[in-house]
């Protein structure tokens, strides 16, 4: 199929171009390079480097391109910046998200994946998380995800859009070749942070809080690799076929992981020691976040080829150590 891929040259983007190709897809890229990176998209495919928030520009490429699905990666995530600029979290997380449906159904093009997120679920009372467990952000971040959801039940009855909201937990590691990564500008995500505070390229790690109620004190995450994500969108292709068809998965692992074991890995894989300190909590972290990704294992037939920590920063490290200043394209 061809598939039109907002935010390709980003993260996770960048691995689902990748995965599509392997797949025998045809990816197209939209993407305005304000945080992704031109050469985390092979030079083989077309890239339009147009802003979402333009709807002139994204009706044009709708029209040229009339893609069969539309998936759509490009939003801010910065969960701090979204308190103190929440503005520039709606305009580009719901306004631009808008843009791209409004295009799709003027040129009838019905199929859309999304990339939606665990922050949705704010601050849960009950772990794991199934697809049920209530939604309620607590940041604008999460909101504007929770927003575009909304959107989207409301669009499949009225206009028989088919789509597939993927709630993504923690994703993390690089393509198995080593070739596309994790390159954020600022970073915040801890195994970066504990790669570079281990490799000395940055400072020595904060351990955000050591007094939850968790086994060993430190936060709880699910942490799932990048190209496991990748094929779960793949994957959600087959629940598109009926029009106005909904399709809400949460997709991590399921395996619980500790802040501290994330460090004991990082050590394990690289043979470094990584400095760290504990520090008071992060401002909005739950305690502990992690999927029960039941329904997209049964339903997707998807099942993630890493189901732990160790072999996940082992292809992140072996990112950090071949790109040491990342995709090297930083403004
Ligand atoms: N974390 C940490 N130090 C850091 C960055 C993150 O202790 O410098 C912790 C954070 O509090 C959370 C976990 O690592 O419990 C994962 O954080 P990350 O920002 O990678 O992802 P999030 O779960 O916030 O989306």
């Amino acid at each position: 199929m061809k598939v039109l891929v907002a935010g390709g040259a980003g993260y996770i983007g960048s691995h689902c171009v990748r995965q599509l190709i392997a797949a025998g897809h045809e990816p197209v890229v939209v993407d305005n390079l304000v945080y992704g990176h031109r050469a985390a998209v092979p030079a083989t495919v077309r890239f339009h480097c147009n802003d979402l928030g333009h709807p002139d520009a994204i009706d044009a490429i709708m029209a040229a391109e009339k893609p069969d699905v539309v998936m759509h990666f490009a939003a801010f995530a910065y969960v701090g910046e979204s308190v103190t600029n929440p503005l520039k979290y709606y305009q580009n997380n719901v306004a631009a998200t808008l843009h791209v449906l409004e295009a799709m159904l003027k040129h009838g093009v019905n199929k859309f994946v999304f990339s939606s997120t665990c922050a949705t679920f704010g601050i849960p009372e009950k772990m794991p998380l199934t697809e049920d467990s209530p939604q309620k952000p607590i940041n604008p971040y999460g909101q504007t995800k929770l927003d575009v959801e909304n959107m989207l039940k409301a669009l499949a009855p009225a206009t028989g859009l088919s789509f597939a909201s993927l709630r993504y937990f923690n994703a993390a590691g690089a393509s198995e070749d080593a070739v596309i990564g994790e390159d954020h500008e600022p970073e915040s995500h801890l195994i970066p942070l504990a790669i570079g505070a281990a490799q000395g390229s940055r400072p020595a790690l904060q351990i955000f809080g050591n007094d939850y109620p968790t086994p060993d004190g430190t936060c709880l995450r699910d942490y799932v690799h990048v190209d496991d994500l990748s094929r779960a969108h793949i994957a959600a292709f087959a629940k598109l076929t009926t029009p106005g068809s909904q399709n809400f998965y949460n997709l991590g692992t399921g395996t619980p992981t500790s802040v501290l074991e994330v460090i004991k890995a990082v050590e394990t894989v690289s043979g470094l020691k990584v400095p760290a300190s504990f520090a008071p909590r992060r401002a909005g972290d739950p305690p502990a976040l992690y999927a029960d990704a039941t329904k997209a294992r049964r339903d997707l037939n998807w099942t993630p080829k890493f189901t732990s920590i160790e072999p996940i920063v082992a292809a992140a490290w072996r990112w950090h150590q071949s790109k040491p200043k990342g995709y090297g394209d930083r403004k």
